[in-house]
């Protein structure tokens, strides 16, 4: 329920007191590198996308990414970033009081620590999803995880880059996302849809690409062909259209 604010006392969830894990964090000396990420940011807004749109979500945003389509709008997230401590992350997820947690980026899982992060917040209790491009194996991810796994369309500009062996690995607990940008990448992604039978799996996303294809277009094409996908586009668009850390 959207604006109920949490319940007397807090949080939603029953989080370890702030200055637990802070105490935990000092108590180890020297710092651990290989329980470090590189972030972007950390933020608290909706849901844009995807099943759990509408939800107060913390983002999780890692830096780093080896594709390059073309409509990105994450670019700023390529290169930079600050190195946090898993700890440190928990910690500021916590901070916020929201039960969704959405670990995107970039690419997240081109930091293979990604993993070990997925875990830990799905330990902590939260609803955890991962926003991944679909070009890096999946098979490590914690299965209590949703994945939201993208197809590259071609004229993405990078379908070459599509981990094939990735769609033998979803559940339903996953979706599938294609970010359509022209009534080719459409018919394309129609097949591949009907090649692996999809929608049979798990639930399928069609979002129109901001800027290239007029949102009614897609809606128009799936309500003519009956596809068993789902039409979406991004609320947080619509809403703050793009603004840095909403
Ligand atoms: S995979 Fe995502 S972050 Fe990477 S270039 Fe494509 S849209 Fe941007």
């Amino acid at each position: 329920m959207i604006g109920a604010g949490p319940p007397p006392g807090g949080h939603w969830l029953k989080m370890p007191p702030m200055n637990a894990v802070v105490d935990a964090a000092a108590a180890s000396a020297t710092p651990v590198p290989q329980d470090r990420l590189k972030l972007t940011e950390i933020f608290l807004s909706l849901q844009g996308e995807a099943r759990d749109a509408g939800w107060p979500t913390v983002f999780v945003r890692l830096t780093g990414c080896p594709l390059r389509c073309q409509y990105c709008d994450t670019a700023y997230a390529f290169h930079g970033g600050q190195w946090w401590e898993i700890d440190a992350i928990l910690a500021e997820v916590a901070r916020h009081g929201v039960r969704h947690v959405c670990v995107t980026g970039g690419e997240p899982l081109a930091q293979k620590r990604c993993l070990q992060l997925l875990a830990r917040l799905c330990d902590a209790g939260y609803d955890v999803s991962l926003e991944t491009s679909g070009a890096i194996d999946i098979a490590g991810v914690d299965p209590r995880v949703s994945r939201v796994l993208d197809i590259k369309t071609p004229d993405s500009a990078e379908v070459e880059r599509n981990l094939w062996e990735n769609l033998a690995l979803l559940t339903p607990r996953d979706q599938v996302k294609f970010v359509v940008c022209s009534r080719a990448d459409f018919d394309w992604a129609k097949q591949v849809l009907s090649r692996h039978r999809l929608h049979e799996v798990c639930d399928v996303l069609f979002s129109p690409s901001a800027m290239q294809l007029p949102a009614r277009e897609l809606a128009g094409w799936i309500v003519a062909e009956r596809l068993p996908v789902r039409f979406q586009v991004q609320l947080h668009k619509l809403l703050w259209n793009d603004e840095p850390g909403r």
